[in-house]
């Protein structure tokens, strides 16, 4: 366990997201760095691989700038990078909410709930605590009881919410995502859209399962990271899978992108089903002409067209 991988953000005023990033790129290239870190003039977000020592240093080097010194790290301990590359990219906004007028999280967001707050809101019946990631992130794991709006995408969620706005409109709001970046700005839409009492997990997901007092309870499954982990624990008291498999049902954690390169679905699969179905997410998928498990694994024709037989039967 030599390396460690970093979870963060700050909404900060950085004035020139595109120099700002070219520098800050050569910087992390410097200290051997991979990642994914965006800039955008309302701030930083970032996730990154490194050496003890070069993560140490880049902590230390961001917190000696004024504009980042209250940034809260997230740290996971590795055994490697769990990057492949890197990438220091500016960008318009931080997380993709696409609102006609944006949301500045100084100027309103959520409560902070610390994670101890949030297992008693969790408990509370007359709290509704509202998962603000992505279908196939909550499918994998999520907090007991907390609602699943049915998104492929962060930003479909205020239009979700619009629809089913009846079930939620009079009850305690708390919300939650992976490292806590998303829930800024969606505590604060939900603060303008009326909804009056409204709180987030202060440091998200990857927070609560560091917590000493919480140590991850009353999460099921495993938290989906956006790195070649892909997933990571969090539950340190009771564990339980939740993870169904795509095509039996059964207890799974293991999760693969459809091989059809046009689909790329994120589905979970064992490993006897994956070569069953070519790592195709459907009949349809496993017969693309560009199905990547058939190029990986140099299944001759024949060979895929008897599998492809062996499905439908
Ligand atoms: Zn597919």
């Amino acid at each position: 366990m030599d390396y460690r991988v970093l979870l963060y953000y700050n909404y900060t005023k950085i004035e020139d997201p595109e120099t700002f990033a070219q520098e800050h790129r050569a910087f992390c290239r410097d200290l051997g760095i991979k990642g994914r870190i965006l800039v955008a003039l309302e701030g930083i977000n970032g996730t990154l691989s490194g050496t003890k020592a070069a993560t140490e240093r880049y902590m230390e080097m961001m917190l000696a700038d004024e504009r980042f010194k209250d940034t809260y790290f997230k740290i996971d301990e590795s055994a490697g990078h769990a990057f492949k590359k890197l990438f220091v990219r500016p960008r318009t906004e931080l997380v993709a909410l696409h609102l006609a007028e944006d949301i500045d999280p100084h100027q309103l967001t959520g409560n902070y709930l610390e994670p101890q707050a949030f297992r008693e809101a969790l408990l509370d019946d007359e709290t509704i605590v509202i998962d603000a990631r992505n279908d196939y992130e909550y499918d994998l794991g999520h907090f007991r009881g907390a609602i699943r709006p049915a998104i492929r995408n962060f930003r479909e969620l205020p239009e979700w919410i619009r629809e089913n706005k009846e079930q939620f409109m009079d009850k305690k709001i708390v919300t939650y995502c992976t490292g806590g970046i998303r829930c800024e700005k969606f505590s604060g839409w939900l603060l303008r859209e009326g909804f009056e009492d409204v709180a987030q997990l202060h440091g998200g997901i990857a927070a609560y399962g560091k917590d000493e007092a919480t140590r991850g309870e009353l999460w099921d499954g495993k938290m989906y990271v956006f790195d070649e982990r892909i997933s990571v624990e969090i539950n340190q008291v009771d564990k339980q899978i939740v993870g169904k498999e795509w095509f039996d049902g059964t207890p799974c954690e293991r999760y693969i992108n459809c091989s059809n390169p046009e689909c790329n679905r994120q589905i979970l699969v064992s490993e006897e089903n994956e070569q069953k179905y070519l790592g195709a997410c459907s009949i349809h998928c496993a017969k693309h002409a560009n199905n990547r498990y058939v190029k990986k694994h140099h299944l001759t024709t024949e060979e895929w067209v008897a599998q492809l037989a062996s499905i439908e039967n």
